[in-house]
């Protein structure tokens, strides 16, 4: 049996735009980089804020609120860990998202995206990337300071476990958020879609109370957005674990 919080409405991001269009949503992100377009994403000005489409079909995360996602977000003035960030298509509107008060670590670890993440940077100033390997969170702990949010999509078999560890170094306490794209076609085929989903969701609930779960269909096939608020030990600057202790905090503030 997996804990569940009571679900309301969540208060979405002022930086993110949901637009109802007939029975069609359209999500927006107040940019904090500057073009060219990321992947192919539309631009435009929006009252005093230049917004760029925040497209389903190409992030999971966009295709998870499009669907009702009702657990976490990332808000402006958040520091977020993102694991997968390949070449920063989402990775960018996460940045976006959590505002030039804010900040993303983006870990990623083949060379190529990575290239392009690097590159990507450059125009957007809150993301840091990070050459690494999610399975060996130590390698880069020196670089990461405590964060509000962890996002996760390395489509691997052992993603939550991934999740786990690096929730329990980098999360700042009980009441960060924790959201993973599941690519179910990665885990194995010894069970179903479903079958892979809840045993992520009870390995996951071992850490985090989770909302109710979202099938990303039609948008990325067979994936589902997971995750809710985890239950970590609290951090502090004077209170840090052994891995963390010591380090100045780099740009980008905690909300706590
Ligand atoms: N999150 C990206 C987006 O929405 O723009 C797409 C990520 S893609 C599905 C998965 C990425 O995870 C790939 O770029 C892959 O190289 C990376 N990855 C897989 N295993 C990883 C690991 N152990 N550590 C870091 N990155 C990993």
């Amino acid at each position: 049996m997996t804990a569940r919080r009571p679900e309301r409405r969540p208060v979405r991001s002022t930086r993110l735009v949901e637009r109802r269009l007939g029975d069609r949503v359209e999500l927006w992100t107040e940019t904090v980089g500057s073009l060219p377009p990321v992947y192919g994403e539309r631009w435009k000005e929006l009252d005093t804020r230049t917004v760029r489409s925040f497209e389903p079909g190409r992030s999971k995360l966009a295709a998870g609120v499009v669907k009702g996602w009702r657990g976490p977000l990332p808000s402006p003035g958040e520091r977020w860990l993102y694991l997968g960030a390949a070449s920063g298509t989402t990775a960018s509107h996460v940045a976006d998202l959590v505002g030039p008060a804010g900040g993303v670590y983006a870990v990623e670890r083949s060379l190529r995206p990575f290239a392009r993440l690097l590159a990507l940077a450059q125009r957007w100033p809150n993301l840091f990337p990070i050459l690494g390997d999610a399975r060996e969170p130590s390698d880069y702990a020196d670089l990461v300071w405590f964060c509000d949010g962890l996002y996760a999509d390395v489509a691997q078999a052992d993603q939550v476990e991934i999740v786990r560890r690096n929730a329990a170094i980098f999360l700042r306490g009980s009441g960060a958020a924790v959201v993973v794209a599941l690519k179910t076609s990665s885990m194995g085929r010894d069970r179903s879609a479903a079958g892979h989903l809840e045993r992520a969701e009870d390995e996951l609930s071992e850490i985090v109370d989770l909302t109710t779960s979202v099938r990303l269909d039609p948008f990325h096939r067979a994936h589902y957005l997971v995750g809710g608020t985890a239950r970590v030990p609290e951090r502090s600057a004077t209170g840090a674990s052994e891995l963390t202790r010591g380090r100045a905090p780099p740009r980008g503030r905690s909300r706590s």
